[in-house]
């Protein structure tokens, strides 16, 4: 099983490294579909300013807070994903801010390639590997196990002291 866990990994890096060339942008294709996604969201929104950097942003029945220069949203969705949420990009188009510079590095291309920089190196069958000098490692010695429950008396009745 871990055999194949080792080939499976050792592919999986030339294939994600592979991913990563087919990229039109420097960002992940995920990130940019969520930025797409939450800009959308974003067109329906009402904004209030406060005439510095706060924002009321107003969606359906939720009215959520913008903190541009703290990176923070009172939904919390940009601090979790590290992508702007709908409310802060709406923030974004009011400042005439590009909402794709504040995506977080961790979606980045160059974050992505450092992840899968790391090659697994091909190993020889198991059969031609070299014998190990090494103590050979014994199993423990198998013990009789004590059946479950109250133990059995042997020989009379005891007699309890209370
Ligand atoms: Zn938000």
């Amino acid at each position: 099983m871990l055999e194949e866990i080792r080939v499976k990994m050792m592919k999986r890096v030339g294939q994600m490294r592979k991913f990563c060339d087919s990229w039109i942008h420097d960002f992940s294709p995920m990130a940019l579909k969520v930025l797409t996604d939450h800009t959308a969201r974003s067109m329906k929104c009402s904004i209030e300013w406060n005439s510095d950097t706060g924002y009321e942003i107003l969606e359906g029945q939720f009215r959520h807070v913008v903190d541009l220069p703290r990176q923070t949203c009172s939904c919390r969705a940009w601090m979790l994903k590290g992508i702007p949420c709908p409310h802060a990009i709406a923030a974004f188009h009011h400042k005439k801010l590009n909402p794709m510079d504040y995506i977080s590095q961790w979606y980045s291309r160059d974050t992505y390639m450092k992840i899968y920089s790391h090659f697994i190196q091909p190993v020889l069958n198991l059969k031609i590997w070299p014998p190990s000098t090494n103590p050979t490692v014994i199993p423990p010695k198998v013990r009789n196990m004590h059946v479950p429950g109250r133990p059995k008396i042997t020989g009379g009745r005891k007699q309890m002291n209370l």
